[in-house]
């Protein structure tokens, strides 16, 4: 097989493992960065320009696509989906995942544990919106933040209203969320492929930070689900459409509580804390999809899936 691993980095840990896993597992990974392809739209013949040159054939693309280059990235991977090529992510899903909110919405729908969440458009009525999620202290969440970045926890009513009203301010979008004390700084991280769960992390934010992301200091080790953990993960990538997740959870009294799903998981953390070939096992599900029929569904079935349009 010859697949195509879209990725801006070639050294990044992610991106070489999943060459090496291609390579040992017989195939030829070539690394191509989106941002340097060129789409050519013709009728009944779209292309791909690459550093000059039309692009070779895949049997199969490996989509690594970095949040800030959500809007072009997915539009290589429709690009190479239009060329029948076949793609390990499709670029719908990225795209829904990357928006956090839709994401909570589709969740909650399909039953999936989460925190308590509200939203409003800029609205004053924020001791409202506090009381709504329970009373301080409160997560008050950027919706566009990633590793951990512009996620604040206000210990009182007055701290939470005046980070509600700054963000407000700048017309920054937030949501205002129960703040999960018993997860004590700590969440769990399931890496989901083709509707298994093929290794999990427990993440452990450094000593009084209640963010446990890799990127903040936090450690990840090693641990074993529950069933109810397993099944939570499992039921958000596959609402999402995702056939490679990372599905973060809050352990609480209630069980398992989702935050979020990431849709190019990184495989440093995972694969350092599990001791597993986790890049092995998402080769070993790209092989699969070119034998369509061991892929399993994961397109969400009943009830439908959101429109994907957003008001303007
Ligand atoms: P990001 O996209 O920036 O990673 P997250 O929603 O995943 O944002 O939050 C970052 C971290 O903050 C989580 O991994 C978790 O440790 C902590 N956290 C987030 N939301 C809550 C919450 N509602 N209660 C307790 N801890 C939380
Ligand atoms: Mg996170």
């Amino acid at each position: 097989m010859k697949l195509a691993i879209l990725s801006r980095e070639p050294k990044l840990y992610s991106t070489t493992r999943l060459v090496q896993a291609a390579e040992a597992r017989g195939h030829q990974a070539v690394v191509i960065d989106h941002l340097q392809c060129n789409l050519v739209l013709e009728k009944g013949a779209p292309g791909i320009i690459y550093k000059g040159a039309p692009l070779e054939k895949f049997d199969a693309v490996i989509p690594r696509i970095g949040a800030s280059v959500t809007f072009y990235g997915t539009a290589v991977v429709r690009q190479f989906e239009m060329m029948k090529v076949r793609t390990a992510v499709d670029s719908q899903s990225i795209i829904r995942s990357r928006d956090k909110l839709r994401s909570m919405q589709v969740l909650a729908r399909a039953g999936v544990g989460m925190p308590k969440t509200a939203f409003t458009n800029y609205s004053d009525e924020v001791p409202q919106m506090i009381r709504q999620v329970g009373g301080a202290p409160v997560i008050i969440k950027l919706l566009e933040g990633t590793q951990g970045l512009g996620v604040v926890l206000a210990e009182t009513e007055k701290a939470a209203q005046s980070v509600i009203e700054a963000f407000h301010n700048l017309k920054a979008r937030i949501i205002v969320q129960e703040f999960v004390a018993e997860s004590k700084g700590a969440d769990l991280r399931a890496f989901v492929v083709n509707g298994e769960v093929v290794g999990a992390m427990k993440r452990q934010g450094k000593e009084g930070e209640f963010r446990s992301n890799l990127h903040r200091g936090g450690t990840g080790t090693l641990v074993k689900l529950s069933r109810a953990e397993k099944a939570a993960a499992l039921l958000a990538a596959k609402s999402l459409g995702l056939s490679i997740a990372g599905v973060d959870m809050l352990q609480s009294k209630r069980g398992p509580l989702v935050l979020e799903v990431n849709s190019s998981p990184g495989l440093e953390g995972i694969e350092k804390a599990t001791g597993l070939n986790i890049a092995g096992k998402i080769i070993e599900y790209t092989e699969q999809l070119i034998d369509k029929k061991k892929v399993k569904d994961v397109k969400p079935k009943a009830p439908a899936p959101m429109p994907d349009h957003q008001a303007e």
